[in-house]
Order: C-alpha cells, then sequence, then structure tokens
C-alpha cells in the first residue's frame, strides 16, 4: 500500500517523477539518506523501458552482467541472470526484485502522470500535480522520466480508417500479441524493429517492413549463461565494475585503439572477422579510429555491407537493407537472425525512403500507388528522445519561465543534471550527459548518487536551493557541442540529434566525451563547491568548508589504455 501524501501534509524532501531504474534507485537513496521521498509513475508498475517495451525480441544489448544495478554488491551476487542479453520479461522481473528488494513501492504511486511542476520562489519549494488531481510540495523535484520513453507515432494520413489494431513497440499490450496467420507490417527498421522483426516473422503469415534508412545491425550471438560463467564474474565483480566505470562507454569489453587506416588490409579483415564473431556493441571496438575518421569508418562500413550480402539471397533485397551512411552514426543495433529473416519468402521489403508512406486505408498501407493489404502494424517508429517526456509536463521556474520554452530551441542545462531558472530541479540522466551514450544504468547510478550527495551536503550546510549559473550552463551547453563535432556521430539525421522527429532543433543532446571523463567533471565540481552552482545556504553556514560528500565509486581513474590524454588528443575516444 502506498503511503499518500496529501496537499495539506508537510513539504516532502522530494518528489521524483518515473519509476524506471532511474526513478527506483532515486527513491533508495534519498531514503537511505534520511530524506523522505515520493514517487509517481505513469504505468502500472515498476521497470519503465522494461515494462512499456513488451515486443517480441525485447531484450538488452548491454551484456547483462553488466547491464544492471552495481550499488549492492549482494544483489549482484544473488541475482542469477539466464542469458548473454537478458530478455525483456527477465529485466522487468530484475526491476521487481529490486522493487522489492529495496521496498520501494511503498513511496510510489503507480498509474498517476504528473502534469505539472511549479517552482513556489516564496516558499522555495516544488508543487506538483498529476493527472489524478494530487498536488503535493516538495523542495526537490527530481525528473527520472527517461531518455527513451516518449513514443514516436509519426501521423500517417487515413490511420483512423484502418480496420486492424496498430501497436508501438513501446506501448506494447501487456497480454502479448499473436500475430499467427495475420499478415502485418512492421514500419522502422531500428533497433526495436530489427528484434522484432525476426520472431514476428515466425509467427505472420505474411510480413512486409516498411523501411526509410537502411541500419548497420550486429550479431548478438546471444546464449544461456552457465553457472561456471556466472560464477566467474561474480567472483570478481566489484573489479568488472570498476572496470566498466572507467570506459567510455560505461561498460566493459575488449578494444582496440589502433587505427584502422594504420592497419593492412589483411588485419583489418582480421580483426573485423574477429569482433563480428564476438558481436554486438562491441564491435566498434575493433579499432580507435572508426567514429572518427570517415576514411576509417567506410572499411568497418564495406565489411557491414559484404556481411550482408553474404547472408542476404535476393541482390536487390541485400542492397536495399545496406546502409550508405556512416557505420554507428546512428545507434548501432544488435541482431538474431535479422538479416536471415529476408530469405523467408513470406518476408518482403519496401523501401519508403524515396516515396514515403502515402497512406492507411481500410485495408492496409499504400507506397507508390501500391497498396499492401494488411491486418495488424507494428510502428517501431522510436521516440521523441531525450526531451519528449518533459515536453508532456508543465514545469515552471522561476518567473514562470516553462521548460519547454527555455528549451525551445534545444535542451540547456549543466551537466545534464540542473538548468538556470529552475532551482531544486535535478534530471536524472539528462540532456548534456553522456545517458544513452553509455551503458544507461551506470549512467543512472552516477547521477542518482552525485544528486544524493549534493542533497545531503545542503542539509549540512543549511542551503534551500541549488541552481547552476548562466556563465557554467552556456558553457556546458557550448562544450557538448563541441564535443560532438570530433565525432562523426554528429553527422547524420538520428535522434541523438533530434531529426527522427519533423520540427525539433539539430542539437547534439548527449555528452559525447566519454563516461569517465564526464564523471571526473562533475567530481571535480562537487569538490570545487559544486563549482558553477550557487547555493542559496545562510551566511554563517556557507562560510563553512564545504563538505563533500562524494560517493566512492565515482573516483573513477581513467582507463589509460583506452581514453589517455593522446588518445582523446587523437580523437580516439570510443562511443556506442
Ligand atoms: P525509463 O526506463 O524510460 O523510465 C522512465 C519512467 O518514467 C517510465 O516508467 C515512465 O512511465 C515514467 N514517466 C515519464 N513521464 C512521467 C510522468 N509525467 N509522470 C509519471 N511517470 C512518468 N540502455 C542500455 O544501456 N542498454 C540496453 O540494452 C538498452 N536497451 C533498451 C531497449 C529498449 C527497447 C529501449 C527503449 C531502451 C533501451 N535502453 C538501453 C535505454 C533504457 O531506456 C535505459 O537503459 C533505462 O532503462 C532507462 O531507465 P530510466 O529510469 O532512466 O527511464
Ligand atoms: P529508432 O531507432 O528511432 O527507429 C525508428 C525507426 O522508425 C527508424 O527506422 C525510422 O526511420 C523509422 N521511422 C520513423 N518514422 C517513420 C516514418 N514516418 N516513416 C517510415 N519510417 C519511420 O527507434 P527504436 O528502434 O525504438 O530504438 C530507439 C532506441 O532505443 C535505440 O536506438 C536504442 O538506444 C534503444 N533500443 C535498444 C534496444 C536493444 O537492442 N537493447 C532495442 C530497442 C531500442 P529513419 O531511420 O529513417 O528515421
Amino acid at each position: 500500500m502506498t503511503d499518500r501524501p496529501t496537499e495539506t501534509g508537510p513539504i516532502l524532501d522530494a518528489v521524483v517523477v518515473g519509476a524506471g531504474f532511474a526513478g527506483m534507485y532515486m527513491l533508495h537513496r534519498l531514503r537511505d539518506l534520511g530524506f523522505t521521498a515520493h514517487a509517481f509513475e505513469a504505468g502500472s508498475g515498476v521497470g519503465g523501458t522494461w515494462y512499456w517495451n513488451r515486443y517480441p525480441g525485447a531484450r538488452c544489448d548491454v551484456e547483462s552482467m553488466q547491464y544492471s544495478f552495481s550499488f549492492s554488491e549482494e544483489m549482484d551476487q544473488e541475482w542469477d541472470w539466464s542469458e548473454k542479453y537478458a530478455p525483456q520479461p527477465e529485466i522487468l522481473a530484475y526491476a521487481n526484485h529490486v522493487a522489492d528488494r529495496f521496498d520501494l513501492r511503498r513511496h510510489i504511486q503507480f498509474e498517476t502522470r504528473v502534469t505539472a511542476a511549479t517552482f513556489d520562489e516564496k516558499k522555495r519549494c516544488w508543487t506538483v500535480e498529476t493527472d489524478r488531481g494530487d498536488k503535493v510540495s516538495a523542495k526537490f523535484c527530481i525528473m527520472a522520466v527517461g531518455c527513451l520513453s516518449a513514443p514516436n507515432r509519426p501521423h500517417f494520413d487515413g490511420i483512423e480508417d484502418f480496420r486492424g489494431p496498430v501497436y508501438h513497440t513501446g506501448e506494447w499490450p501487456h497480454d502479448g500479441v499473436d500475430f499467427t496467420g495475420l499478415r502485418v507490417g512492421v514500419i522502422g527498421t531500428g533497433s526495436s524493429a530489427i528484434q522484432s522483426i525476426p520472431i514476428i516473422a515466425q509467427q505472420a503469415a505474411d510480413l512486409t517492413v516498411f523501411q526509410r534508412t537502411a541500419t548497420y545491425t550486429v550479431p548478438a550471438w546471444n546464449e544461456k549463461l552457465t553457472p561456471e560463467y556466472r560464477q566467474s564474474v561474480k567472483a570478481s565483480y566489484p573489479a568488472l565494475r570498476a572496470k566498466a566505470r572507467a570506459r567510455p562507454t560505461g561498460f566493459y569489453f575488449p578494444f582496440n585503439m589502433k587505427s584502422a587506416l594504420e592497419a593492412t588490409p589483411e588485419e583489418r579483415e582480421k580483426a573485423y572477422e574477429e569482433a563480428w564473431a564476438r558481436g554486438g556493441l562491441p564491435f566498434l571496438g575493433a579499432f580507435g579510429d572508426l567514429l572518427f575518421d570517415k576514411a576509417a569508418n567506410d572499411t568497418i562500413a564495406e565489411f557491414a555491407r559484404r556481411k550482408i550480402r553474404e547472408i542476404v539471397k535476393d541482390p536487390a533485397t541485400a542492397k536495399l537493407l545496406s546502409p550508405d551512411n556512416v557505420f554507428g552514426c546512428k545507434r548501432l543495433c544488435v541482431d538474431t537472425g535479422y538479416f536471415a529473416t529476408y530469405n523467408l519468402p513470406h518476408v518482403k521489403l519496401v523501401d519508403v525512403s524515396r516515396t514515403p508512406i502515402e497512406r492507411f486505408t481500410g485495408n492496409g498501407i499504400v507506397v507508390d500507388g501500391n497498396e499492401y493489404p494488411l491486418d495488424a502494424v507494428v510502428s517501431a517508429t522510436g521516440f521523441a528522445a531525450m526531451t519528449g517526456s518533459f515536453d508532456k509536463i508543465r514545469i515552471t521556474g522561476r518567473n514562470g519561465l516553462t521548460l519547454a520554452d527555455k528549451w525551445r530551441a534545444g535542451p540547456r542545462a549543466y551537466l545534464g543534471l540542473a538548468s538556470v531558472g529552475f532551482p531544486n530541479l535535478f534530471t536524472i540522466t539528462g540532456p548534456g550527459s553522456p545517458s544513452v551514450l553509455a551503458s544507461m544504468i551506470q549512467a543512472i547510478e552516477q547521477h542518482v548518487d552525485w544528486i544524493g550527495d549534493c542533497m545531503a551536503h545542503m542539509r549540512d550546510i543549511g542551503a534551500e536551493t541549488i541552481e547552476p549559473t548562466l556563465e557554467a550552463e552556456d558553457a556546458w551547453v557550448e562544450h557538448v557541442n563541441d564535443v560532438s563535432q570530433v565525432s562523426l556521430r554528429s553527422t547524420c539525421s538520428s535522434w541523438y540529434v533530434g531529426a527522427n522527429i519533423p520540427g525539433r532543433p539539430r542539437v547534439f543532446m548527449p555528452y559525447i566525451g566519454g563516461f569517465p571523463v564526464y564523471v571526473q567533471k562533475c567530481n571535480e565540481v562537487m569538490s570545487a563547491g559544486f563549482e558553477g552552482f550557487v547555493l542559496d545556504a545562510p551566511r554563517s553556514a556557507s562560510n563553512a568548508e564545504p563538505k563533500v560528500r562524494l560517493t566512492e565509486r565515482w573516483r573513477v581513474p581513467l582507463d589509460i589504455d583506452v581514453i589517455s590524454p593522446a588518445a582523446v588528443a587523437a580523437k580516439r575516444v570510443p562511443v556506442v
């Protein structure tokens, strides 16, 4: 039973919005530090991404033994992952385990969407309102709303006339969907589509995939984990976690710092074959300059295209499936049998790059004047990434400024944690932080610990509010933008730059300088007494030496094999 705060109740220390991994850990940390907190979650359960994305084939693409919380060594030891890349139900079960183990549900109000958060300058607190009529006041408002949590539903003419169901991968029915014997259409070929297409093809009588941009994808080579393997990882889990934190991606995998262009064609071929055989996102670690030098990138792109030609029997389909853009520029996909699915006689690929989907009819989808008859459609069209869930909440800071207005030309935040004009509002994995370019649970833990340490410090010194300075925010936003220019990732129309949503400003939103570089910056800011922030503290208290409470595990050393200053200078900081 949730302990529900009332409008007239005492002002809470914090309201947390969202109960995915970020909201759950934030709640746990706040309570551990002795703060009062209450979380609101739109869904009926915990898990966020893994609660909503129940489409067939959904699983993580960072290895399960690293895609999990690291804050509790006991939990690391007691939880057993069954597969190299855990399927969605297992990750959701893990989220539920975390909620039970740390008794989180007591302070989470489910099926409740936060609609507004307003800062009261006199009382120095936030009033949070929900679609259920709640009105709760808290000193801090912490947004744990997720980077990939606002489904993108492009408008298609006539969609309301379609007689069959249209499912979005990010809001999949809880009872599952049986496509047996149906003619199914899938719109999109991003990670969600690539995971679901091979499974849907096993059920459907006929499958039509509508592809706008061909996608690079690397085989997962997923497998069951043996008890021996799990034990070997668990035997040195803390060391693995520490190595992962020191990596630019926040997870550990073998990485070759050498330049692809300095290798001979034979050496390159060998390295790519070996990396392909290992599979997954670490494929990008085959050489150090793949995301920084177009000529180097061309070599891996051509290798990947050759793999497609080898797998897909029909040359025209293989050609259509072969991307001609930068390898790994859009988020790299990881698949199980994706390309081979197009060898099945009942699976066809329709190119909608030059002639977009014209409209839906009652009977199906029309492209270039041809109607493709369908019984059901899967919209694997992604998300309004990074800021989509913020856009849905009316967030009002000082002087009536709304976050939507402030971020209209692109999000502006200091360290992706806080934004000028919005005191005591924290954003977990907000724009301007590594977030989606790192293994996200690590990114979440670092933000949560930083926020918890910051709030505890404020309590220590009697500070009421914290807010970045405009100079610090401007400098950070400029830095985030500058760093993005060194990477080839800034060159294509991905959701990283908001290009998947018409009308959005083109801004590279996550921080691409590498996870540990970012962590060091956060640590330095904290150690210097929250440099770049204004803490509104009583004079006597603020004169005291700030006690820094930096959570020990974030004293992350740079992994000098991968991210030495020379590597940074040579622009070889691998990102995922
Ligand atoms: P979310 O999990 O998105 O949770 C946010 C929660 O906030 C949601 O439950 C939502 O309902 C709630 N919420 C939002 N707005 C409101 C509101 N106004 N009121 C109340 N509640 C609200 N990352 C990786 O690192 N590795 C992976 O392998 C990986 N796989 C992924 C697979 C899929 C299909 C997707 C979509 C993403 C994947 N990600 C992966 C990214 C993933 O989003 C993060 O790893 C992580 O789960 C994010 O947790 P979160 O708590 O920050 O956000
Ligand atoms: P996505 O990568 O944004 O892919 C959306 C797809 O829909 C793209 O192919 C896009 O084409 C297409 N599309 C969008 N609007 C369209 C339109 N109007 N007409 C035709 N096609 C259209 O979304 P996603 O696949 O849901 O993945 C989002 C992110 O979530 C991933 O990048 C990843 O970070 C995470 N994720 C991870 C996993 C995993 O393996 N663990 C699985 C799923 C998701 P264009 O490319 O042309 O825009």
